[in-house]
């Protein structure tokens, strides 16, 4: 099986002229869930990892079983105004606007080596301002894993110039 023939592609969602990359398609078929945790697990599985960090939403789904996997802790960074205890957080730019993310203050002990996890990344806005984050708090983004990469928006190119590592399963143009 291929995980990129199990996602799904929605036009004009959530605006016209986007071609939105849906991975519930992927998450919904047992042996396509399974298959994308496993391959994201077997390539950490010998590197030193401290934690696995996910984004809000998608980056829980993925990023949580593949901590269980590897036998480490998951931690979320969460939009604004989610998380209960005191937080740190970044603002990042939209196409339109801006949004926040944040972290718990206690989430990440200095030194500690985290990997990155999202379903996806574009622009890398978003995961840019989650690694930011993690420096803040001084963590060390071991690698940024997606399973979705679209290489045309430069996203990962944007990644790589800040010295950090991105992964993905699959590409769409
Ligand atoms: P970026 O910040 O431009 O890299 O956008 C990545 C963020 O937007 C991730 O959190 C993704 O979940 C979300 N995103 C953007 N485009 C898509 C898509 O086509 N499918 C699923 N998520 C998307």
């Amino acid at each position: 099986m291929t995980i990129k023939s199990h996602i799904r592609t929605v036009p004009h969602y959530p605006h016209h002229g986007i071609m939105f990359r849906d991975i519930t398609t992927l998450l919904k078929d047992p042996i396509g869930l399974r298959t994308t945790i496993q391959e994201i697990a077997k390539r950490y599985s010998n590197v030193e990892i401290d934690k696995v960090i996910g984004i809000e939403s998608r980056g829980f789904i993925i990023g949580a079983p593949v901590a269980y996997q590897l036998g480490k802790g998951f931690v979320p960074i969460r939009k604004r105004n989610k998380l209960p205890a005191e937080t740190i957080g970044r603002d990042y730019q939209l196409e339109y606007g801006s949004d926040r993310i944040e972290i718990h203050v206690d989430a990440i002990q200095p030194g500690e080596r985290v990997l990155l996890v999202d379903d996806l990344i574009a622009t890398g806005g978003t995961a840019e301002a989650a690694v930011g984050l993690i420096r803040d708090m001084g963590g060390e983004v071991v690698e940024c894993c997606f399973v979705i990469d679209l290489p045309d928006v430069g996203g990962k190119a944007r990644l790589e110039n800040l010295g950090c590592p991105v992964f993905a399963l699959c590409e769409f143009e």
